[in-house]
């Protein structure tokens, strides 16, 4: 038996997230700035080698694989390689495989996903307002994306909205974001953003809005029932009584969820983060090149979780971003 992947912590990793490119069709303003330089393809994992990793990792009982980017489905030749992580779905190593996506190309890809096994996908979608989504995304444009859940919604995928929650920004759609997802039935969950990168100056939007507020406010018009449900990461769940729809917080700057976790973070160029809050890397590309055999791959991957660190050390509270990453969230995929 390959042996599985325990941390120092006696945490167990059965949850990778991958990225698979660092490009992107939208500028979200707290993602990226408007002029990105993006990595030269050679530099990229080619599809066959992450293929290879992947199913390294599910080897060594990775359970769930979540696909993530820069955008995942603007990586061309992507599909190929969701086709190819099916089989694991099949052979029961793989439980899920899912992707997070800004939705803009899911009227094209919904089918195909789902007749590749993916059953739930994230779309993240800050607003319901035209020109607000326009000017949060900078290159996005709404009605493609409400194509893209609509697609996804007909084709039998379970969707969940991540907004993320911003000051005076989208406040105040609060309610109509809530009413709109318990419509059609799709979970939702907010985001309290992040000190990620570089973004520019320019950034008006993006400003902090703290997730108990965000509670308080639900729960001035709704019953709001805690639920014990974890899923070894940043989000709280709760349930809108008069909806019955989920609603998560991910609160990873004002809440400690370290102990639980049960995730590693893989880029498209082959750096595993073990942690979304440390610096802390190590590089799967130079083995994964190094031989045909997965052997060296399987050690570096071992090497790398003996690494991971308690915990991380973002922090709001003394009035700067203590912590503050210097890689943007499009690289590790958030
Ligand atoms: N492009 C895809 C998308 O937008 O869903 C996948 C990658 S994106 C980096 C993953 C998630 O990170 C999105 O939900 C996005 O809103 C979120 N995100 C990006 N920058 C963030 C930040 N600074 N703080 C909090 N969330 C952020
Ligand atoms: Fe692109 Fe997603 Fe970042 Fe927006 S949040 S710029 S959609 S990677």
């Amino acid at each position: 038996m390959t042996q599985k992947l325990i941390d120092p912590f006696q945490r167990a990793i059965t949850y990778l997230r991958l990225s698979v490119t660092d490009r992107c069709d939208f500028r979200c303003v707290y993602c990226m700035s408007e002029n990105m330089t993006f990595l030269p393809k050679k530099e990229l994992l080619s599809l066959e080698e992450l293929d290879r990793l992947c199913s390294s990792f599910i080897g060594l009982g990775v359970e769930k694989l979540r696909i993530t980017g820069g955008e995942p489905l603007v990586r061309r030749g992507i599909m190929t390689f969701f086709d190819g992580m099916s089989r694991h779905l099949e052979t029961g190593a793989l439980k899920e495989l899912t992707l997070t996506t800004n939705g803009s190309q899911l009227e094209r890809f919904a089918d195909d996903l789902f007749a590749a096994g993916v059953r739930r996908v994230n779309i993240s979608l800050d607003t319901l307002n035209e020109a607000k989504f326009a000017e949060v995304t900078r290159w996005g444009r709404l009605p493609q994306v409400l194509r893209g859940v609509e697609a996804a919604l007909k084709a039998g995928l379970r969707v969940k909205i991540n907004a993320v929650a911003l000051k005076e920004f989208n406040e105040d759609e609060l309610f109509d974001l809530t009413e709109w997802c318990a419509k059609l039935d799709m979970d939702l969950t907010f985001i309290e953003v992040m000190p990620m990168g570089d973004i520019g100056n320019e950034n008006r939007i993006g400003q902090y809005w703290a997730l108990d507020d965000l509670r308080a406010r639900l729960a001035e018009q709704y019953t709001l029932t805690d639920l014990a449900e974890r899923t070894g990461g940043p989000a709280r769940y709760m349930r809108l009584e008069e909806t019955g729809q989920k609603i998560g917080l991910i609160t990873p700057l004002t809440h400690n969820f370290c102990e639980s976790c049960n995730r590693v973070r893989v880029t498209c160029t082959g750096e595993i983060y073990t942690c979304l809050g440390q610096e802390g890397k190590s590089d799967l590309r130079a083995p994964l090149r190094a031989s045909e055999s997965n052997q060296l791959l399987e050690e570096a991957i071992h090497a790398a979780i003996g690494l991971k660190p308690k915990g991380h050390d973002f922090d709001y509270s003394r009035q700067e971003l203590g912590g503050q990453m210097s890689r943007h969230m499009s690289h590790t995929g958030g």
